[in-house]
């Protein structure tokens, strides 16, 4: 039985969708204005894992990803560089598939787009006016009224915050009725970017895209909602605020929420200046599935923090399995032991570390390479390290560097430790290292 921990309750849970084996999963997708991020692309990868999670427990998983494709930050970067906002949002979308592609990570069924989207967005807005949970402001903004819907904090646990925070909430309150209304649409003048409304020109704000476009896909009520930690408040909790107060049904069962990327201790993030992108990654010459490896190795409710050390060494720990798997046999009958051990900890909150330290016993173990083989394939639909691309397939040297090591072998039996020292160093700078063993030397690319 796979258990998962639900944000709404704070505990780990059976997880029993509405209608087994099907499963509805909505994520959060990216603001289509730069690059990803690797903390954006941690939350990505932590998604994945629980998608192929369930899918290995024999669930079927429809996923819808949205595109934030109108918004601030895109329509500032529009004017800065005097351009339609296409031109941003179109490039920067192909980006994130590209590093959806270079990670491994499963398409998502749908992926939605804001803009197309805007009717959708108007009915379900005109759908709290009339419930009386949302009002229009003189400018033609339309505010959601969190006074009127008693359950707002639920998710977040709005009330153990304010009275942490208590005198500032007060104060707030006092200055400025309604301080957490949150906008639904938010008015623009004529020559702004928006769209006609029976409320003026306006744009959508962003916490509406993702009710409308969730339940538009998968229902007024679904399964599980997913995102990082920063999403669950204001962002969730106002999805549920919004979701629940139009249809008076409960929107999400399940809201799961990963920590966050860290560097030197602090979120990772575009406003602070301190983030990678998986192109910052490429150019320092790591393949980007070290970093899939990488986020493996933390459990998604523990926060990671990126060093380029921790990095080189998930590239190690990656390539040292690829290698180890060259010289397997076909796969043939698994380990049930391995196998159910494995499950087990993925199953158990997705305790994926777990289940990476079981993979590695399995690879040490003295068991024949083809019931190893069997098995990690069968680890391989959750990991996602593309092992099969390697399983049984002995490295194809190529001939300069073959040559390097036959000269280097010649060097050796003459005692030549000068030459021979050389030749290691040419063929490392050619992305090769020689082992000397008892069988003769044994080439990796490194
Ligand atoms: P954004 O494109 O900023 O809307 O973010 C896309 C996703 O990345 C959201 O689910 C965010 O919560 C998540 N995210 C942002 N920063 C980080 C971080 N440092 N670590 C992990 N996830 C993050
Ligand atoms: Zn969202």
């Amino acid at each position: 039985m796979f258990r998962l921990f639900n944000t709404l309750t704070r505990k780990v849970e059976d997880f029993k969708p509405l209608n087994p084996p099907k499963v509805g999963m909505y994520t959060c997708g990216p603001t289509v204005y730069d690059f990803a991020h690797i903390g954006n692309l941690r939350t990505y990868l932590f998604e994945d894992l629980l998608q192929r999670t369930l899918e290995a427990d024999g669930f079927q998983v429809k996923r819808v990803m949205n595109i934030t494709d109108i918004e601030d930050k895109i329509i500032k970067k529009a004017k800065e560089k005097g351009v339609e906002i296409k031109e941003i949002t179109e490039p920067f979308t192909e980006a994130f598939w590209e590093d959806l592609n270079k990670l491994n990570i499963k398409p998502a069924d749908v992926y939605p787009k804001a803009t197309e989207h805007i009717g959708q967005m108007i009915k379900y807005i005109e759908a709290l006016i009339k419930n009386g949970l949302a009002y229009m402001e003189k400018d033609g903004s339309v505010y959601f009224d969190i006074s009127k819907f008693p359950e707002y904090g639920k998710l977040s646990q709005l009330d153990k915050r304010e009275i942490k925070v208590g005198a500032r909430v007060a104060v707030d309150e006092y200055e400025k009725e309604n301080a957490q209304d949150f906008a639904l649409w938010k008015s623009v003048g004529p020559d702004e970017v928006g769209y006609n409304s029976p409320w003026g020109k306006g744009r959508p704000g962003w916490h509406i895209e993702c009710s409308v476009m969730s339940q538009e896909y998968l229902g007024e009520t679904f399964d599980l909602h997913g995102g990082a930690v920063d999403l669950i408040f204001p962002h969730h909790e106002n999805e549920i605020a919004q979701s629940e107060g139009k249809t008076g049904k409960k929107f999400v069962k399940f809201f799961v929420e990963g920590e966050h990327l860290l560097v030197n201790g602090q979120k990772m993030a575009k406003s602070l200046g301190n983030f990678f992108t998986l192109r910052d990654i490429e150019q320092e010459g790591f393949d980007p599935m070290a970093l899939r490896y990488l986020v493996l190795t933390a459990h998604y409710r523990d926060k990671l923090n990126f060093t380029w050390e921790s990095l080189e060494a998930a590239s190690n720990a990656l390539n040292n399995l690829r290698e180890e798997v060259r010289s397997w046999d076909q796969p043939k009958i698994g380990c049930a032991e391995y196998e159910q051990r494995f499950m087990e900890a993925v199953d158990n909150d997705l305790n994926v570390p777990q289940a990476l330290a079981v993979m590695w016993e399995l690879v040490r173990s003295d068991y024949p390479t083809s019931a190893k083989a069997e098995s990690l394939l069968k680890f391989d639909k959750i990991l996602g390290l593309k092992l099969d691309e390697y399983l049984g397939k002995p490295l194809e040297v190529p001939e300069k560097v073959q040559k390097l090591v036959e000269e280097r072998e010649k060097a050796r039996s003459r005692k030549d430790f000068k030459k021979s020292d050389e030749l290691r160093d040419q063929i490392k700078k050619l992305g090769y290292e020689v082992e000397d063993t008892s069988q003769g030397p044994k080439v990796r690319k490194t």
